[in-house]
């Protein structure tokens, strides 16, 4: 091996995740590893779970890192409440839906697709329709559709279900860059990921589980069929006086999740949030006046995702590619039906500021 690390080149991450990660965050990961039942390492757990618990909307106890990307936050979801023949609603309008049918279906759900065209919002009304014609034991959506640039309503979804029903939602793009509030939404399961708005590398998925997820944990026939997510053994090891040893957590991915909390907790959430609607509105002012348009309408648009219609004549790819080999900047291609047509900014965490936008549109203005 010749060393490929040390030719390994900044570049300014404006795609779809990960974001460009703060300096104070790669400081943080590169503090000594501590044992995992360290006391200090469990208080800078505990802290950090307390600080996870605020960008989450919750007082939730079970709110935890899990050690894996955001897709084993969707696992982990499913795994814990789904049993064979569980009737599931899932609400899709992009490729994170997709995945949790795919995921539920894999554990014997009885899952109904409730599906809108990719680039809307889930349609209430359509909602409120599939919950008259049957009884769900879970319903899930996305927040933030990563892959389509939309805010889809999880609140009034929430309002829509009864105390029966056990509510998901991927928060995973939406954590960091806008407010959740779990408890008053009346989301059950919610969980996110490290490397969209909190800045962090990909490698934790923090997750909340509110007390009737825990009950119908508890109320399992079964096993939940996966160990390494099994809430109640994770519970064990991550809170209490126990501390039972479950798995190895990464001690310094924790330290820059940790850190990556801290820094919102610092500048203060309202105004983080304000900073990406800023750099959002910017970044259409600016291309618009190149010709780009939104894919999303108005009310849906996510401040932190962009999906801009590729203009007539130009090359999308060449343009992507141009960006990131003679510009150090990334920006992410459509994905499915979208590939080709769009291309998605994200304008994440650390990233979602003015200097950051000036700097992608003149060289996209160059190109
Ligand atoms: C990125 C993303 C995921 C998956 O996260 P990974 O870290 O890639 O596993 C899930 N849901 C949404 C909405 C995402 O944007």
């Amino acid at each position: 091996m010749n060393n490929l690390l040390d030719r390994v080149q900044s570049t300014m991450l404006m795609g779809a995740g990960p974001s460009s990660v703060a300096p104070s965050t790669y400081h943080a990961m590169s503090q000594p590893t501590l044992g995992h039942m360290d006391p200090f390492f469990i208080r800078i757990m505990d802290e950090l779970m307390t600080g996870l618990r605020v960008l989450f909307g919750t007082e939730n106890t079970l709110t935890i890192p899990l050690s894996g990307t955001g897709s084993l936050g969707m696992e982990a979801s499913f795994v814990n409440l789904v049993e064979q023949g569980d009737k599931v609603l899932i609400l899709q309008n992009g490729v994170f839906g997709v995945r949790m049918v795919e995921v539920a279906t894999r554990l014997g759900a009885q899952v109904t697709e409730l599906a809108f065209e990719w680039g809307t919002p889930v349609d209430l009304e359509e909602v409120e329709k599939a919950l008259r014609q049957d009884t769900f034991k879970i319903v899930a959506v996305v927040m933030a559709e990563t892959s389509t640039g939309v805010l889809n309503p999880v609140k009034e979804i929430g309002e829509l279900l009864n105390e029966d029903t056990l509510y998901i939602v991927d928060a995973v793009t939406a954590i960091g860059g806008m407010p959740i509030e779990a408890d008053r939404w009346g989301i059950d399961v919610c969980y996110a990921g490290s490397q969209k708005c909190l800045s962090c590398p990909p490698g934790a998925s923090p997750i909340t589980f509110s007390p009737r997820a825990i009950e119908a944990i508890k109320k399992r026939k079964t096993k939940v069929p996966n160990w390494y997510v099994d809430m109640m053994l994770l519970t064990e090891y991550m809170s209490g006086g126990k501390r039972v040893y479950h798995h190895t957590p990464p001690i310094n991915m924790m330290y820059g999740l940790y850190q990556a909390v801290l820094n919102i907790q610092e500048e203060g959430p309202v105004k983080v949030f304000e900073r990406h609607v800023k750099a959002h509105e910017h970044l259409v002012e600016q291309l618009g006046s190149l010709g780009w348009t939104l894919l999303v309408d108005e009310p849906y648009r996510l401040p932190m995702l962009n999906a801009f219609v590729v203009p007539g004549g130009v090359d999308e790819a060449a343009l992507r590619s141009t960006l990131l080999n003679e510009y150090h900047i990334e920006i992410s291609a459509g994905l499915g039906a979208l590939a080709g047509k769009i291309v998605r900014i994200g304008l994440m965490g650390y990233n979602a500021k003015i200097e950051s936008v000036d700097r992608l549109v003149s060289a996209m203005r160059q190109i």
